[in-house]
């Protein structure tokens, strides 16, 4: 199912089928044995990071060095996607 089109962020708008984790855990982390609160799917390039309640911060700063402007949730049941340009929250 695409996400709400009524939303004014371009970047969600254009997404027509959302990008899920291929594996559930942050790949960064996982490299340094670190822990994560939740994980977050970039919908540019589908790489799986841990979010910002988690110390490391992994999607965000996936999202910082790389451009990448949108990620999903990848928690089981939650069905939402992130803007960082506009700061926006969409379900779908
Ligand atoms: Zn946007
Ligand atoms: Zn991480
Ligand atoms: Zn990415």
């Amino acid at each position: 199912m695409p996400p709400d089109p009524t939303t004014s962020c371009e970047h969600v708008r254009a997404i027509t089928t959302v990008r899920q984790p291929a594996r559930r855990e942050c790949e960064e982390c996982v490299k340094i044995a670190a822990r994560w609160v939740h994980l977050r799917t970039c919908q540019e390039c589908g790489t799986t990071r841990c979010c910002d309640d988690s110390p490391n911060r992994h999607a965000t700063g996936h999202a910082s060095a790389s451009g990448h402007p949108v990620i999903a949730s990848a928690e089981p049941g939650e069905r939402w996607l992130y803007c960082y340009p506009d700061d926006a929250f969409v379900s779908y």
